[in-house]
């Protein structure tokens, strides 16, 4: 007689594990691994197999050795190549192809930050794949979960193609820790294609302020601050008090009180910090969707039926102008 022993669900799952190997795409700014951006190990870490990370850029070699130290990743190729400093998608996307064919990547991730979702579409249509936004969670090897109409909907996908290439939301994600890891660093492949895109300029933004994205507690201003000298002269305070990042409405950005890079929402960052306290803002949708995990939502409105206090865990009816000023004395008299 012949016996078929079964494997058991975790041999299976352990035998699955040997056979995906993820890239994770690492990003650096002059020379630093950028943090947020190990979001996407994190997430290499969640499905199981291999973690490979990748950094390209001049110098490359001190971001690489930061990268061999976060915990999770086993191998970090580098591309030591000018053209990658600031990860134009142009050049990127070619590079990223490359290495993926040589090494035989079941699924590459990348935060869907800026250079994210600029980077990862390219890189799917020349691999001729889907690619899958803004990922919440990991059910499998081949299935996704992902908010859709700004979180109103949640959307679980199952991928057939051979390779997956997926953004990661940072605030379902947290970054890998930076210190505990041990890997060896390669060179990688460099396609070393035509540069048709320039790199002319940024103007970048720059504040003493912990970076809203990442930061623990954030407080926000909107359009019931009526001005940017209002604005300025009460959201500040109270964000320097409790050692906070600055965000705001987009009604308070597009009225020019607050600048671009500071809107949270739809259409701007998504923010999951222990403390999410805003002044002045309604609560729409679109707001909703890029704050609504933070730990603790605290808000002051003078409008009691604001939709804002339907998320609230902490709500204060009131006076804006009264009531910022007042707590930001209070805490920092403490
Ligand atoms: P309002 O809705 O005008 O609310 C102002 C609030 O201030 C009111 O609740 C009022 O009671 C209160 N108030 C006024 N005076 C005082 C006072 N003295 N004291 C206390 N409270 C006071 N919005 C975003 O924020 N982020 C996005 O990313 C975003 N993306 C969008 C994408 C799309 C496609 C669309 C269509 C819209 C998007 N919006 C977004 C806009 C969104 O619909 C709202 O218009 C916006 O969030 C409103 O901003 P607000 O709450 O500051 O202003």
């Amino acid at each position: 007689a012949q016996y078929y022993l079964r494997p058991s669900n975790r041999q299976q799952q352990s035998a699955l594990a040997r056979l995906l190997s993820s890239l994770a795409v690492l990003e650096q700014r002059e020379g630093k691994l950028q943090h947020g951006s190990l979001s996407a190990v994190t997430a290499a870490q969640k499905l199981g197999g291999s973690v490979t990370g990748l950094v390209a850029g001049s110098g490359i070699k001190g971001v690489a050795e930061e990268a061999a130290k976060v915990k999770g990743i086993d191998k970090v190729i580098m591309i030591e190549n000018g053209s990658y400093d600031k990860g134009l998608p142009e050049n990127y996307a070619p590079l990223l192809v490359e290495n993926i064919k040589k090494e035989d990547f079941t699924h590459v991730f990348a935060g869907h930050s800026a250079f994210g979702k600029n980077l990862m579409p390219r890189v799917a249509a020349l691999l001729d794949v889907q690619q899958v936004s803004d990922v919440t969670a990991i059910e499998s090897e081949d299935t996704f979960v992902r908010p859709i109409y700004a979180g109103n909907a949640i959307l679980t996908v199952q991928s057939s193609d051979k390779i997956k290439i997926i953004t990661v939301r940072g605030t379902a994600f947290a970054a890998a820790e930076a210190e505990g890891g041990s890997a060896e660093i390669v060179e990688g492949v460099d396609p070393k294609v035509e540069i048709k895109t320039e790199w002319i300029s940024e103007d970048l933004a720059k504040s003493d302020r912990p970076d809203l994205a990442t930061a623990s507690k954030v407080v926000s201003g909107g359009r019931g601050l009526k001005s940017k000298e209002q604005f300025d002269k009460i959201i500040p305070p109270l964000a320097d008090a409790l050692g906070a990042a600055i965000g705001a409405s987009r009604a308070a950005v597009d009225s020019g009180f607050a600048d671009n890079s500071l809107q949270v929402g739809q259409t701007g960052k998504n923010v999951a910090p222990q403390l999410y306290l805003c002044a002045g803002i309604s609560g729409a949708i679109q707001h909703l969707a890029g704050m609504k995990d933070s730990k603790v939502i605290a808000a002051i409105n003078k409008d009691a039926d604001a939709p804002i206090f339907q998320v609230a865990d902490v709500g204060l009816v009131g006076d804006l102008f009264d009531k910022v000023p007042e707590l930001t004395e209070k805490l920092k008299q403490q």
